[in-house]
């Protein structure tokens, strides 16, 4: 295990991490030039996001990231090479092989190293790389004073329901909000919204929390699921469905989401106010379940940590 400080700043080029069933320092680790990863961007990828709460650190919604690790999988066709404990056991070890009270864990497929040609290679063995990093705290600044964000028309492929390595659709959505002094870049299709550029994004009207369905024009994200799910347990309406850039004009309260940046409040869109100009009633609400979610989900992964652990002692025969 690499020396780590517990200095966020510096400590990340001395990680370690898993590719292909080694653990090897990040900054040594290599994959093929040849990896279609590389070459195609044909892959799939999670990020998890692990958080220290009640003196337990824990990843959050972790069965959920690999029950939608298996759907992109499936999507292109490559075989998921772990059972979804063995993943689990995995992140359990990066985390653990690290000091971090707050980790970004990062699971990347590829469809394996092959001579370069669009066909899927036969008989090779997909690349698998687990990663973590610091995961700096979201700044208060943006919880308390909301974040400013841009819309732009969504000009992505239409598989977005994929967690593909392919982002530079995103990426480049995400310089155009840099470029535009903003958090975040809101896309449109066909004057729908569809989602953030690494974010779902939700309208908040007259006490109604809105999303859009999923399809394949989005991520079918975890963090979005989990707040309306955290939302129908304290009997806050949810409505599913398509929303029009005009409703985004008249919100009370919008909202981006993701596991990196929890939940965030946009207060300025394209420039104009959006609801007060300052996070609503709602958000600060939401926020304060979303935490309290937090503790639930760490307490359910220390208990099946230890179901777990006895069921793997018991297969192997220790009493
Ligand atoms: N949409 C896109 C395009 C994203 O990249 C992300 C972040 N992974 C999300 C939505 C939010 O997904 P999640 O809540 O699962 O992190």
């Amino acid at each position: 295990m690499a020396e780590l400080r517990n200095d966020p700043a510096s400590d990340w080029q001395r990680a370690t991490c898993y590719l292909n069933g080694e653990w090897t320092a990040l900054a040594d680790a290599k994959v093929s030039v040849l990896d279609r990863g590389f070459i195609f961007g044909d892959g799939v990828y999670e990020v998890i996001a692990v958080d220290t709460v009640d003196g337990i650190r824990a990843p959050f919604h972790a069965h959920a990231h690999f029950a939608r690790l298996q759907r992109s999988l499936d999507a292109v066709r490559i075989d998921n090479p772990l059972q979804v404990e063995q993943w689990l056991d995995l992140t359990a070890e990066v985390i653990e092989r690290h000091l971090w009270p707050r980790q970004l864990v990062y699971v990347q497929i590829t469809r394996g190293v092959a001579k370069r040609d669009h066909p899927f290679p036969a008989g090779v063995a997909p690349t698998v790389f687990v990663s973590t990093s610091p995961w700096p705290a979201i700044p208060s600044e943006q919880v308390e004073q909301g974040v400013a964000a841009v819309t732009h028309v969504d000009e992505r492929w239409l598989h977005c329901d994929i967690k593909s390595t392919s982002l530079l659709g995103n990426v480049l959505m995400k310089q155009y909000a840099i470029d535009n002094a903003a958090s975040e870049t809101v896309m449109l299709r066909d004057g729908f919204l569809t989602e953030g550029s690494s974010t779902n994004i939700s309208v908040i009207k007259d006490g109604v929390i809105s999303t859009p369905p999923k399809s394949v024009q989005i991520l079918p994200g975890i963090t979005v699921d989990g707040i309306a799910h955290i939302a129908q347990q304290h009997g806050v309406h949810v409505d599913v469905r398509p929303i029009t850039a005009s409703e985004l004009a008249i919100a009370d309260e919008i909202w981006l989401c993701s596991s990196g940046r929890e939940v965030l409040a946009i207060v300025s869109l394209d420039g104009a106010v959006v609801g007060s100009g300052k996070p609503g009633p709602m958000y600060r609400t939401m926020h304060e379940w979303f935490q309290q979610a937090k503790r639930e989900d760490a307490r359910n992964w220390v208990a099946q940590r230890r179901a777990r652990s006895i069921e793997t002692r018991a297969s192997e025969g220790v009493t």
